[in-house]
């Protein structure tokens, strides 16, 4: 059984009295341990399939299936606990909380999992150390740049321990020797079995991973299998 099975997954708006269509009929799986780039032009769809895979939407068509389950029939309730057991998500803005430190961030997942508070931290602290943060756990988001706060936006989104990482143009916001040091950390995660979907529209950044999706118009394009080039050989 594959980790992700979308069978024509369709999302449209309605838009002064008229339906734009998103997705038109998307059908693919990812498998376990896999590392998938989607690219396409803006306006392709990218985000409103990640979101859709992150159960941060609901298709208007089609069945989503995530571990087995069927994510596209579930309540808002049931789609909020299998985001915080299955699911890690990473934004191009990071979304951490400006007010807590980053090892209250990273911690945040684990409250709403109901654990409690010593073995959060530890865990957090475990998170944070994994991506190279260990000795910036007391900084809020604004004493740390944008590689180190996407970081602590990775470790917060690792620390449930998720079937599933999701970024959705992680880099985007960042310059590119900074965006070279996210991949090389998405590629190590990948390397240690994490299975990760990423959304970039950089040629550049996709071909580090072992999948290309390419979106054209809401339906894909090409899916393409390649070998990943290393993050060192790049860089
Ligand atoms: P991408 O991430 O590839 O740039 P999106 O998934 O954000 O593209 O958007 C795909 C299309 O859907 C775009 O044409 C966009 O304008 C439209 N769209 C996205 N979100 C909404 C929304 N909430 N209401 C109406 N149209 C939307
Ligand atoms: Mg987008």
């Amino acid at each position: 059984m594959a980790l992700i099975e979308l069978d024509n997954i369709v999302r449209s708006y309605r838009l002064g009295g008229e339906d734009f269509h998103a997705l038109r009929g998307i059908t693919l799986t990812v498998e376990r341990g896999e590392f998938v780039a989607v690219m396409g032009q803006s306006g392709s769809g990218k985000s409103t399939l990640m979101n859709i895979l992150g159960c941060l939407d609901t298709p208007s068509g089609g069945d989503y299936r995530l571990a087995g389950e069927r994510v596209s029939a579930l309540s808002r309730a049931r789609l909020a606990q299998i985001r915080n057991r299955l699911i890690g998500f990473v934004f191009q803005n990071f979304n951490l909380l400006a007010r807590v430190s980053a090892l209250e961030n990273v911690a945040l997942p684990l409250a709403y999992a109901r654990v409690g508070r010593r073995e959060r931290l530890r865990r957090a602290q475990a998170a944070l150390e994994r991506v190279g943060l260990g000795a910036k756990l007391q900084n809020k988001p604004s004493q740390l740049s944008g590689g180190q706060q996407q970081r602590v936006a990775i470790a917060r989104a690792l620390v449930t321990e998720p079937q599933v990482l999701f970024a959705d143009e992680p880099t985007g916001n960042l310059d590119s020797v900074t965006s070279v040091a996210v991949i090389a950390l998405l590629q190590g995660l990948w390397r240690a079995g994490q299975t990760i979907v990423l959304v970039t529209h950089e040629p550049d950044i996709a071909a580090h991973a072992a999948r290309v999706i390419t979106l054209r118009d809401g339906q894909v394009l090409s899916d393409v299998r390649q070998q990943a080039v290393p993050v060192e050989a790049a860089a």
